[in-house]
């Protein structure tokens, strides 16, 4: 018998998934038989090279993408079974993504995309959601954006605006594709503290790609991947460990894949 993600204590999880692109000569093979599982409560930074399918991994998690092989877990629901009006459901009311292809609504303002996963979901943020979307929008430094629309904010702000979305129903889960990577020095660690804060305070399990490993060390864990494999799985680790073993792993002195 296997035993289910909760009982595994197991946020979301995939199985020997395989992603590829394209057929023939021209395939493209970005994850090749991966299985891990993201820990509840946990906040978890994946890393690797640029092409070594993080996003394609985080994508495929979040419900986004279908695998080409594989099973694909969201609490217990097998997700790969799902319809899509039952997948978008559940990624509405469990999940918060922080994703560049999928990012604010360029017809709203930033309130508006704020408030955007509520009325999807016809309703309106409870008081304590109100709290905590205000509290956001401040340390986030929003206040005076409320009104902006994406083209009238820089990146950096849009950025920010699609952090305090994720986070506004508390989800269960959060994937976060390079959340840090357009903001300041100051903006990206409030963005890694609240991120932190989530998974330590409220209990959410936070998955985080980043290029970055200062902000890779604010996680509890640390996966590698390399060609569409997990190649090392970390517990927290300084910035500067972290950094050593990307440039060992660049330098073909790890790796040797296990
Ligand atoms: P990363 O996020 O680590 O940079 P990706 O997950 O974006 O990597 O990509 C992994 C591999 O899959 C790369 O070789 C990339 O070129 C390829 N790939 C990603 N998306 C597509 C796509 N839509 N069509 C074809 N190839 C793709
Ligand atoms: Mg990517």
């Amino acid at each position: 018998m296997q035993l289910t993600s909760t009982e595994l204590g197991l946020a979301a999880r995939v199985h020997q998934l395989t992603k590829t692109y394209g057929t023939g000569e021209g395939e493209v093979r970005a994850l090749d038989a991966v299985s891990v599982g993201i820990r509840r409560g946990e906040f978890t930074a994946i890393m690797g090279p640029s092409g070594s399918g993080k996003s394609t991994l985080m994508h495929i998690m979040a419900g986004l993408d279908a695998p080409t092989s594989g099973s694909v877990w969201i609490g217990d629901t097998d997700i790969t079974g799902l319809s899509d009006g039952e997948l978008t459901l559940l990624r509405r009311r469990r999940v918060g993504f922080v994703f560049q292809a999928f990012n604010l609504v360029p017809t709203l303002d930033a309130a508006a995309n704020i408030l955007l996963p509520f009325d999807l979901d016809g309703r309106r943020p409870t008081a304590l959601e109100r709290a905590r979307i205000d509290s956001l929008i401040d340390t986030l430094g929003l206040r005076d954006r409320l009104g902006h629309r994406p083209h009238q904010l820089s990146g950096g702000q849009q950025q920010r605006v699609a952090i305090v979305r994720a986070l506004a129903t508390a989800p269960d889960l959060v994937f976060a594709d390079e959340p840090t990577g357009n903001l300041d020095s100051r903006s990206g660690r409030e963005v890694l503290g609240l991120l932190a804060d989530a998974s330590r305070t409220h209990g959410q399990s936070i998955a985080m790609v980043t290029h970055d490993a200062l902000a890779a060390s604010h996680a509890d864990r640390v996966l590698f991947l390399g060609d569409g494999r997990i190649v090392a799985d970390k517990p927290r680790q300084t910035a500067e460990e972290i950094a050593a073993y990307m440039l060992a792993a660049e330098l073909g002195t790890v790796g040797a894949r296990a």
